[in-house]
């Protein structure tokens, strides 16, 4: 039998094998995924046509859901035939439910090719390259961190917005989270690393970055590198280095936690003028009483009380949260309490989420596990709470002006209104009637709010500005990011003596 590949090194050489990574979950997982993309292409892989079948399938997997595995291994089964027909034909899975399941993942799909966590991402390629030539499956999880994920490239999929990591992993132990488990404990990433990313990618045109951590506020208690001092004003000025770097027009970051969330944070997000008035913090339940249950050591109080110094700081800020109904032992005095809490706060927007067991966390022990109908009846008053302070606080926004930084496929049915889509400063979606421009994903354009739903808002009246941006000609030219390759970033731990550069920008 001639092999495709064998008929092509015949003809023109070695072929080149096509990958395609399949997420599940996240932020965290989608900016693995890029790195996944990044380092099979250092490999020499190319990703598959949209539609193509490709060589090597990588499913990077999420394992906060109950039923999550029942679905992923009902996705990888769909690839049983195909392997079958094409034993070059490879499948990888990583991410935390392989960190979970580990050797199981064998077990329940033998037709794996390769088993990998979320502690050791690097080795794909290595584990791929192993498996091909010794035609074994290759299981291979680490405990803990090998390397700073940030340290291996990525591939970027946009060329306007980029993830940049802060940290890894939580110290926190929240009941129903499996992320301390299959993340492990945090790990932080120097300023100076940080900053270096963040440089490159503005140098490559990105206009906008989100810090992204479990726990952002925490960032600056666990460095990797010894020599840093633990430091809890580190991620205030974070934010306000980010203020200082040229090009770089906006500043997001996620998650915050109520906890340790700071006046200093306050501060630089007010002060720094390319940090976007925007805020996502979790409340997670109104409840004094859940929120310990859950672990989390903050209360109603404070959480409103940082809202409202947020508010009083930054007067325009839209502040979104996520909102667990049904945790086990829930009363309705305690939903009560968190609708209290909802209307208090009068979110932009609200993640909101019907609690389900997360197998390996405390929660899915706890006695007081509610029925299916209790929890999704009060899922649905929570959300027509939401929905109607969503719809007024949009509502108010009409008539107001917005910059938008346009993107890519967050408009359904801009082919069928002819608009195209747009996020404004405070991350609202905005849908807007380019009025016959040129205007690419990556430009910005600057228009007047004219109606309002729940979940977006529209701006029909034409556009007052039009900003060619150099995000815009990298989108037209298909040119994306790549990071974590020449920054001479470390890894875990102090860089080795003989190192010349820690790629610090400080
Ligand atoms: S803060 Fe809590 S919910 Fe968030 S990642 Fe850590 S343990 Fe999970």
């Amino acid at each position: 039998m001639v092999t495709r590949e064998a008929a092509a090194d015949s003809a023109a050489g070695p072929a080149v094998r096509t990958y395609q990574v399949r997420t599940y979950g996240c932020q965290m997982n989608v900016h693995d995924s890029e790195r996944l993309a990044g380092l099979l292409e250092a490999a020499g892989y190319r990703r598959a046509a949209e539609g193509a079948d490709a060589d090597v399938v990588v499913f990077n997997t999420c394992a906060v859901r109950e039923n999550a595995d029942n679905k992923l291994y009902g996705n990888i089964s769909h690839l049983a035939p195909r392997k079958q027909a094409d034993p070059d034909m490879q499948i990888a899975v990583g991410g935390c439910l392989a960190q979970k399941d580990r050797d199981a993942v064998l077990r329940k799909a033998p037709w794996v090719d390769v088993v990998f966590g979320t502690h050791n991402i690097g080795s794909l390629a290595a584990l791929l390259e192993r498996a091909r030539h010794n035609r074994v499956a290759q299981v291979e999880i680490e405990e803990s961190l090998r390397e700073f994920p940030s340290t291996l490239p990525a591939a970027r999929e946009s060329a306007y917005a980029a993830w940049v990591s802060v940290s890894v992993g939580c110290n926190n132990t929240c009941t129903f989270c499996i992320v301390p488990a299959l993340r492990g404990k945090e790990v932080d990433r120097s300023p100076g690393d940080i900053l270096a990313e963040v440089r490159s990618l503005v140098d490559q045109g990105v206009l906008e970055v989100t810090l992204l951590g479990q726990n952002v506020n925490a960032y600056g208690v666990s460095f990797a590198d010894p020599r840093l001092p633990r430091d809890r004003g580190a991620f205030a000025k974070l934010l306000r280095e980010c203020g200082h770097i040229d090009g770089l027009e906006r500043v997001r970051f996620t998650s915050p936690h109520p906890a340790e969330f700071t006046d200093d944070v306050i501060e630089a997000m007010a002060e720094t003028p390319n940090v976007c008035p925007t805020l996502h913090m979790p409340l997670q339940s109104g409840s004094d009483r859940v929120l310990r249950a859950m672990r989390r050591s903050y209360r109603a109080d404070r959480f409103l009380g940082i809202i409202d110094r947020v508010r009083d700081a930054i007067p325009h800020a839209a502040i979104t949260t996520d909102l667990i109904v049904g945790f086990p032992g829930e009363t309705e005095e305690d939903f009560a309490a968190t609708l209290d809490v909802v209307a208090r706060a009068r979110f932009a927007s609200a993640f909101t989420f019907q609690y389900s067991k997360r197998p390996g966390t405390p929660a899915a022990e706890m006695p007081g596990q509610l029925p299916k109908d209790v929890v999704s009846e009060r899922y649905q008053r929570l959300i027509a709470l939401q929905e109607r302070i969503s719809m007024e606080e949009n509502a108010a926004q009409v008539g107001t002006t917005v910059e938008l930084l346009v993107a890519t496929g967050e408009g359904r049915k801009d082919a069928s209104t002819a608009r195209m889509s747009g996020r404004s400063r405070d991350g609202r979606l905005v849908h807007f009637a380019p009025g016959g421009a040129d205007i690419r994903p990556g430009d910005i354009v600057t228009t007047t709010v004219t109606g309002a739903a729940p979940h977006h808002l529209i701006a029909d009246a034409g556009l007052l500005a039009h900003r060619r941006t150099r995000a815009g000609d990298a989108h037209a030219e298909g040119r994306r990011p790549r990071t974590g390759v020449g920054l001479g970033i470390p890894g875990i731990g102090a860089p080795p003596k003989a190192a010349t550069s820690d790629g610090c920008g400080r």
